[in-house]
């Protein structure tokens, strides 16, 4: 499979029009591991960087994988965790937010959270797990599950089965993860891969 950068938006007027490619996206707190996952899903360690570029944090960055004819956007939208940005940044984010969550081209959001996190989620965390488990497929994301024991990680799991019990969101998945040690990574990969199309 070949992956590459395609392109970012800063607003929602350039969101590109990528021809109807399905696509994943990704959401989830700064720092929660998106980067790291995206590189390990694609097997591809430099790939995400690019995101990281500075200016590019607060965008939606486009990449593309092929497998032979077929074709699948993974879509990294900026993090959040805004207490430390301010009320400008966050008004921005969340207009980002709705212009590209009305594209219908997007086929499942993975909401990372980082499962060390998940006793401390906040009413940010909360809030946008509830929105956006209104717009269409999600599976919820724990990463970095290297750093939790058995014990936190069942503890991890029942928490968010709880959340999203509250916010019925019946049809929601919950994944544990650890990009850096690759657990859990082959039936992620399967999930996701399994929204390419011919095109
Ligand atoms: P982003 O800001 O959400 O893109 O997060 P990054 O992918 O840059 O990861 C943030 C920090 O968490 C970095 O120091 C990573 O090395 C670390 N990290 C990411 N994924 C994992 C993981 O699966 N296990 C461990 N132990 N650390 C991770």
């Amino acid at each position: 499979m070949q992956s590459s950068y395609i392109t970012s938006a800063q607003k929602a007027e350039q969101l590109p029009d990528l021809k109807g490619l399905p696509e994943v996206a990704f959401i989830g707190r700064s720092n929660c591991g998106k980067s790291s996952l995206l590189n390990a899903l694609l097997r591809r360690d430099g790939l995400a960087r690019e995101s990281k570029t500075p200016g590019r944090t607060q965008m939606v960055n486009f990449f593309q994988c092929e497998d032979g004819p077929k074709k699948l956007l993974l879509v990294d939208l900026p993090g959040y965790g805004f207490s430390a940005h301010g009320k400008d940044v966050r008004t921005h984010w969340q207009e980002l937010l709705e212009a590209y969550t009305r594209r219908p081209s997007v086929r499942q959001f993975l909401f990372l959270i980082d499962s060390r996190r998940v006793p401390d989620l906040d009413q940010e965390d909360m809030d946008l797990l509830s929105y956006v488990v209104r717009l269409g497929p999600v599976t919820v994301v724990l990463t970095k599950i290297d750093k939790a024991n058995q014990s936190e990680q069942a503890l991890a799991k029942n928490r968010i089965d709880g959340v999203l019990k509250e916010a019925q969101a019946t049809g929601a998945k919950i994944a544990l993860v650890s990009a850096v040690k690759g657990k859990g990574m082959d039936a992620l990969r399967k999930a996701v891969f399994s929204h390419m199309e011919r095109v």
